[in-house]
């Protein structure tokens, strides 16, 4: 794509330049235009088209400043192909701090595919859609929002097993990949289902909080990512051993009140291990909750004070606890150094659907 001119909105680009640029996305009630930034990166030589985009749900910040972070490395020279970056593509909600677009109230990521006429987040989603589903390869970058922390980690699809997401997530390079299965109006699902666009859903952080760690963690994904479709050059970098986990289930409080955690995030429990306890200084009530599986930990509220019915953590459960066993107890936080380097040629010759 990068040997002829690239438009995207108001960004034209030659290959070996880069134009920042915005695209009218829908018409507000009053009628005026709506737009969303972004930025198109075409590289000196040919390679694939892969759409970046971020910021979805107004709460969530890791996203936007993963890419914020990643941009400087996203040049002509080292691009291969075209990198279509979306930063912020709910900055209405980014204003307002909430998950949702407040123009109608509706979660863009269950909009998809949208309309042209429907509307304002459907006519966001359409636009959005209609970028998307020209690329080899989107990432979709999220985080847990306005309260809880995720570990950093890909969501993929669970059917088919030999879907391309699979390979990307782990391409991805996180000890944990989540398969789920897409719920409707996610831009994963329906850009598959419409036009067999191959869309990777990371998840990074949250809680209004920028981790360092995370964001490192963050960073290596993504450039893993850019590096196995061919964008970018250079080996990939990933953990000796990864898991394949379903989707996550949340433990939700059972009391109003004031939570301490005793698990880290990625951390692996035990069937009867302790998780947490809640006490309410209303009642002097208080109890203690113990995990019912073996499992790791995939998220946690990390605000002291919790209401009856959230989510206090999550867990991704083990099928059997001999899974636990093969983790031999670590803790997957501590083994975050023991990582290897493939040659990004090996991993082609070995995925070559993807390139
Ligand atoms: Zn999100």
């Amino acid at each position: 794509m990068s040997a002829k001119l690239v438009k995207v909105g108001s960004a034209v680009v030659r290959p070996g330049s880069v134009s920042r640029g915005k695209l009218r996305v829908a018409t507000y009630p009053d009628g005026r235009e709506a737009f969303l930034s972004l930025e198109v990166i075409a590289g000196r030589r040919s390679g694939p088209t892969v759409v970046i985009l971020t910021g979805a749900h107004g709460d969530e910040i890791n996203g936007p400043e993963a890419i914020s972070r990643l941009r400087p490395e996203l040049t002509p020279t080292n691009v291969r192909g075209t990198v279509i970056i979306f930063p912020l593509v709910n900055p209405w909600g980014f204003v307002e701090r909430k998950r949702n677009v407040p123009i109608d109230g509706r979660d863009l990521n269950r909009c998809y595919p949208g309309s042209a006429n429907g509307s304002f987040s459907f006519q966001v989603a359409y636009s959005i859609l209609q970028v998307a589903m020209r690329a080899s390869v989107v990432i979709d970058v999220h985080d847990a929002g306005t309260r809880m922390v995720l570990w950093p980690h890909p969501r993929v699809h669970s059917e088919p097993k030999s879907d391309p997401t699979l390979e990307l997530g782990r391409a991805f390079g996180s000890e944990i990949i989540v398969t789920r299965q897409a719920e409707p109006g996610m831009l994963a699902g329906e850009a598959r289902a419409l036009y067999g666009t191959t869309v990777v859903s990371v998840e990074v952080g949250g809680a209004m909080q920028v981790l360092e760690e995370f964001q490192t963690r963050a960073l290596r994904g993504l450039r893993n990512l850019l590096r196995a479709v061919g964008s970018l050059q250079g080996k990939l970098t990933l953990p000796r051993n990864q898991y394949i986990l379903h989707e996550r289930r949340g433990v939700p409080a059972e009391l109003s009140g004031i939570q301490t955690t005793w698990v880290q995030l990625g951390e692996v429990v035990r069937k009867g291990q302790p998780l947490y306890r809640i006490q309410d200084p209303r009642t002097g009530r208080s109890l203690v909750r113990t995990s019912k599986s073996c499992g790791v930990v995939i998220s946690k509220n990390i605000l002291g004070r919790v209401d009856r019915g959230e989510n206090a953590i999550s867990l991704l459960r083990f099928e059997s606890c001999s899974a636990d066993a093969q983790m031999s107890g670590a803790v997957i936080h501590n083994r975050a150094g023991k990582y290897v380097t493939i040659e990004q040629a090996a991993w082609e010759h070995a995925h070559p659907h993807l390139i």
